[in-house]
């Protein structure tokens, strides 16, 4: 067929419309850009209601029967009624003497009662004087232990090339720890991996305890009784804000993963928690639909057998073999979180209000007599834009209070 040329012309035209047509039919578009709600004044989305703020409120230890003494609570106590609990510290020796500070804490207000061994881990093998005076500490048992390889070591499938590219956009853009490798080992580590420990096969609880952190407030129950005895599986202090920056593919992948697993999803999830976007707008749209809530989890009082689950190995699984822990900086906070706002009955998650506590530059602390050193209600003592972090409402909210 032989075209004249206005024929031509017209011809050539509509076979660029319709390469054009087909162009947008198949590249996937970038959505526009929600419109976001200007933030009125710092934090006013975030804080709690006037009078509303339950740190301000008396409150003195939770309600009912909480175990106090007993001989199970000897430091040579083998096989009685004890709880099958550790207090649990990874640590380098060069933190030894923060590591005694929280430890001088925790044994007066609370362990001194109970004597629960102290189990210490390290990539490296800790030093005699790390050993001699951390147990000159305590009157229990302290045991010390190193991390195999084959839990501390990059997984084989992470490309090296990658991940220094990676670190490097991330610190430009001020990801905090982006390019220490260790610091990504040590999220994985306590994602993943610590409660795979051989030391800690026969234990079923936990207590982890960083260096430098604060307790402030006399507890005379004996907190893992209390999981126990109230069928807890995770309490914590700290509700934050994460930096969205350390996540943006981790919703996404859980999303995923739960398409595959519709039936690990608890029907008493706290999802809400976890995709709220009306608190902070900006954060869930930057974290690709993920509010970044996270228990801080520097504190973490738990029961393992939930990390030990079929459910939670293969999310985890899934969150290794995807590389996030290494390509971004994914932390073992807003891990352990995410999967237990999704695959844990929430009210099996505690807030021990009770514990006065501090990791800079965060506290926990409750208007309870039994406290020395912290002001009640006091959510930070840094810059008053920290308070911006403060997540609590949002547990109260799609949560409880208990
Ligand atoms: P931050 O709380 O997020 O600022 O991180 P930290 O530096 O406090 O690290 C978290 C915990 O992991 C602390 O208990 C550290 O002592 C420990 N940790 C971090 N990196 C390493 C490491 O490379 N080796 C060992 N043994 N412990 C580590
Ligand atoms: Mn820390």
């Amino acid at each position: 067929m032989v075209l004249n040329r206005p024929a031509r012309a017209l011809a050539l035209a509509a076979l660029i419309m319709w390469f054009f047509f087909l162009y947008t039919i198949f590249t996937p578009s970038t959505p526009a850009p929600k419109k976001v709600p200007a933030k009125k004044t710092a934090n006013d989305h975030l804080s709690f209601p006037p009078g509303e703020d339950p740190m301000l409120a008396d409150f003195d230890e939770p309600a009912g029967i909480l175990h106090r003494t007993g001989p199970e609570y000897a430091p040579d106590a083998q096989n009685s009624a004890r709880i099958n609990a550790t207090l649990l510290s990874l640590v380098r020796n060069s933190e030894l003497n923060d590591m005694l500070r929280s430890m001088r804490d925790l044994e007066s207000t609370w362990n001194h009662k109970f004597n629960y061994p102290w189990m210490f881990f390290n990539d490296e093998e800790f030093s005699q004087e790390f050993k001699q005076k951390t147990q000159a500490e305590t009157k229990a048992k302290c045991s010390y232990h190193v991390v195999p390889p084959e839990h501390w070591d990059i997984p084989s499938w992470i490309n090296e090339d990658l991940y220094q590219e990676s670190a490097k956009i991330l610190a430009e853009n001020k990801v905090q720890y982006a390019d220490q490798k260790s610091y990504h080992q040590m999220c994985r580590w306590n994602s993943g991996m610590f409660y795979k420990h051989p030391a800690l096969q026969d234990f079923q609880y936990y207590w982890r305890v960083e260096p430098k952190v604060h307790f402030f407030c006399d507890i005379d129950y004996d907190v893992f009784r209390f999981m126990r005895d109230h069928n807890k599986t995770y309490g914590f202090t700290i509700n934050l804000f994460d930096d969205p920056k350390t996540v943006p593919t981790l919703w996404p992948e859980t999303t995923r993963f739960m398409a595959a697993h519709p039936e690990y999803i608890h029907p008493n999830n706290a999802q809400g928690w976890l995709t709220d976007a009306e608190h902070w707008p900006e954060h869930t749209q930057d974290a690709n639909g993920y509010s970044t809530c996270h228990f801080w989890s520097n504190f973490e009082i738990a029961d393992m057998t939930f990390w030990r689950s079929k459910v939670y190995e293969d999310y985890f699984n899934h969150l290794d073999r995807a590389g996030g822990f290494f390509y971004e900086r994914w932390g073992d906070a807003p891990v352990h979180s995410v999967a237990l706002g999704l695959f844990e009955d929430k009210n099996r998650i505690h807030w021990f209000r009770d514990i006065g506590y501090q990791h800079i530059p965060f506290f926990n602390c409750p208007k309870r007599g039994k406290c020395k050193g912290c002001v009640a209600g006091r959510f930070t003592d840094g810059e008053s834009w920290l308070n911006d972090n403060d997540c609590r409402p949002l547990w109260f909210k799609y949560a409880h209070m208990d």
